[in-house]
């Protein structure tokens, strides 16, 4: 069984996005519910293995994947179960914090820039530049009239990774409140959690709304033909899955990868 289309998920360019229009509970893509959805996930787990294996032998393309969302909205997780069995040659996950002041002494681009991935590669962002309009944004960390010009620099900077051949996959991870307090009561709940558990996430928790209206700008302003946004509905975490290895696998499918022709001429090769 496999999902339905996967770009309903897909934030059109001129839609105008209000997330309360968008369901984090929603299943309709895959009704027959979690234990068949995770059934569902392990063909598409092999299938990204297969295609990663062809694009680092190929060395022609390169594929960035932006993760966003909310704490505990499921970053770590996505990762962990997108790319499961992949091989780590060839794939990297770059996580992006509080900036250093090292970081801090240049444009915000700076760091992101660097950690792209390069030809054959598919790189992860766990966060990325677009935290410099929203928790900057929300924490007014830099003054309006600077980071209100951001949506226009990332959308070149997307633009120009594009023209020089990289495919961009963006994914907002789509959580309500009541889903953000249960997963960050089960954090509490468990010592093994602890270390994911920060005291200052309570303090975002209560600014979810202008988070969410922060979200919202990304959302209208960001997402292109080169650089799509995915509202993923994320509640449940199954399905979070199976949406974002789906679009991956079928943007990969879409390369035509093919393994490169042997440098020499084997047919006459004997190894004695
Ligand atoms: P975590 O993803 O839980 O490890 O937390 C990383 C923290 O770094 C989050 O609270 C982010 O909001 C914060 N962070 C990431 N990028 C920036 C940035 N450009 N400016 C300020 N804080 C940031
Ligand atoms: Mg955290």
């Amino acid at each position: 069984m496999t999902i339905t289309s996967v770009d309903q998920y897909r934030a059109k360019p001129d839609d105008q996005i209000k997330l309360i229009e968008w369901d984090p509970n929603d299943k309709s893509a895959f009704p027959a519910g979690k234990s068949q959805g995770k059934k569902a996930l392990k063909p598409l787990t092999a299938r990204l293995e297969a295609l990663q294996e062809v694009m680092w032998a190929e060395q022609k393309h390169k594929l960035l994947v932006v993760v966003q969302g909310m704490d505990t909205a499921g970053k770590d997780g996505t990762i962990r179960h997108v790319f499961t069995g992949v091989n780590p040659q060839g794939v990297r996950v770059a996580s992006f914090k509080v900036p250093t002041p090292i970081e801090l002494g240049h444009d915000y681009l700076w760091r992101v820039h660097q950690k792209t991935p390069g030809l054959g590669e598919i790189v992860i962002f766990n966060r990325s530049h677009y935290e410099d309009v929203l928790v900057v944004r929300v924490h007014d960390l830099v003054p309006e009239e600077r980071w209100s010009k951001r949506y226009e620099h990332i959308n070149a900077f997307e633009k120009l990774l594009a023209d020089e051949g990289t495919t961009i996959l963006k994914f907002f991870l789509h959580i309500d409140l009541d889903e953000q307090k249960g997963r960050l009561q089960a954090r509490l709940d468990d010592p093994s959690k602890h270390w994911k558990f920060n005291v200052g996430d309570l303090k975002e928790r209560a600014l979810w709304q202008d988070y969410m209206a922060a979200y919202e700008d990304v959302l209208n302003k960001t997402s292109t033909d080169h650089a799509p946004w995915f509202i993923v509905p994320a509640n449940r975490k199954w399905l979070r899955n199976l949406i974002i290895s789906t679009v991956i696998v079928e943007t990969l499918e879409g390369l035509a990868m093919n393994f490169p022709e042997p440098q020499d001429d084997l047919d006459e090769v004997v190894i004695n």
